[in-house]
C-alpha cells in the first residue's frame, strides 16, 4: 500500500509559537522540526506494521524546508515543494494520506489557528460553509479516490477532521490549546505510541474510512486581511465581491484551487491532464 504523510509544523507536541502582529512565527524552530521529523517517523513505523510499501512523506510547511532527510524513517521518501506546479500534491496512485502536526482553521480556537497563510487569509468558504486546510485537504485527496486516515495535531485540529469526515477517521492529539499561542504538549513518548498505534490502526481499517464524496459544483470565497491582498486574484479572473473577498467557481475541484493560486479557470486542470484518475508521470 502506499501512502503520502502530508506535515505542517505548528501542530506537533513543543512546538512553541507567537503572534508577530498579524500571523504566527514559530520561536523554536530547531526543536519544532525534531518534533516534526519524529512524529513522521513513529506514524511510519505504525504504517509499515499495518501493511505500507511505499511512504511518501511532503514537508507542507513555509518553504518545504522543515524535514531533514537524515532523519527520516528509512520507509519514507521525502516531497519538498518548489513553486508548486501543478497545485495538487497527491494523486490516484495512493491508497490512503495522513495528516501529521495540522492545526485548525484560522477563526477556531486552537493552536496556532490558521488557513494556509496567517499573514493573509482570514476565512476561507466552500459552498458557504468555512474551511480550513483539513477539510480542504481531505477533499483534494477525496477528488483523487485517497481517503484521509488519519490526523495529529491538538484537540481543536482533530475535532475538526471528526467533524469533516465522521467518526471513522482516527485522530491523536498530541496537545491542548488553551489559547491561540499557549498549550500544553504531551510527552514525545506518549505522542509517539499513540501516532504508532494510531497510523496502524488508521491504515488496518481503511476500508471503513470515507472518502468524502465529490459535489457537482463549487464556490469558493477567500476573505483576505487586506485589500491589496485579493487585487492579485481579481486580476487572474476572481469575482471580487467586497474590498476583501474573491470567489472562485468551477464544477472540478482541483481547478477551483488551481484558481485559487492565481490560474485562470480551465488552464491548470487543461495543462497537466487533470482528471480522479490522473497519476503523476516525470
Ligand atoms: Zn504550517
Amino acid at each position: 500500500m502506499k501512502v503520502m504523510i502530508l506535515t505542517d509544523l505548528e501542530g506537533p507536541s513543543g512546538v512553541n509559537g507567537r503572534s508577530d502582529g498579524i500571523g504566527n512565527t514559530i520561536v523554536n524552530c530547531p526543536a519544532a522540526e525534531a518534533a516534526l521529523v519524529q512524529e513522521v517517523n513513529a506514524c511510519c513505523e505504525g504504517l509499515v506494521a499495518a501493511g505500507a510499501d511505499e511512504i511518501v512523506v511532503l514537508d507542507g510547511h513555509g518553504g518545504s524546508n522543515n524535514i531533514d532527510i537524515f532523519q527520516l524513517h528509512p520507509a519514507a521518501s521525502l516531497m519538498q515543494l518548489g513553486g508548486q506546479q501543478p497545485v495538487c500534491w497527491i494523486d490516484s496512485s495512493y491508497d490512503a494520506f495522513v495528516m501529521i502536526g495540522a492545526h485548525c482553521m484560522h477563526s477556531t480556537l486552537g493552536h496556532m489557528s490558521h488557513s494556509y497563510n496567517s499573514h493573509g487569509t482570514a476565512r476561507l468558504t466552500l459552498n458557504g460553509r468555512e474551511i480550513g486546510e483539513i477539510g480542504l485537504g481531505a477533499r483534494i485527496g477525496a477528488y483523487f479516490g485517497v481517503p484521509l486516515i488519519l490526523v495529529s495535531g491538538d484537540q481543536a485540529a482533530c475535532r475538526e477532521a471528526e467533524q469533516e469526515i465522521g467518526p471513522e477517521v482516527v485522530t491523536v492529539q498530541v496537545k491542548e490549546a488553551w489559547s491561540r499561542y499557549t498549550a500544553i504538549n504531551y510527552s514525545p513518548e506518549k505522542v509517539h505510541r499513540l501516532l504508532r498505534d494510531g497510523a496502524e490502526a488508521a491504515l488496518k481499517k481503511l476500508p471503513e474510512i470515507p472518502c468524502l464524496p465529490m459535489e457537482k459544483h463549487y464556490g469558493m470565497t477567500k476573505h483576505f486581511m487586506c485589500p491589496n491582498q485579493a487585487f492579485p486574484l481579481e486580476m487572474t479572473g476572481g469575482k471580487r465581491l467586497d474590498e476583501c473577498t474573491v470567489q472562485f467557481e468551477s464544477d472540478d475541484l482541483i481547478d477551483l484551487v488551481a484558481q485559487s493560486y492565481g490560474w485562470a479557470a480551465g488552464v491548470h486542470n487543461r495543462k497537466y491532464g487533470i482528471s480522479p484518475e490522473w497519476v503523476f508521470r516525470g
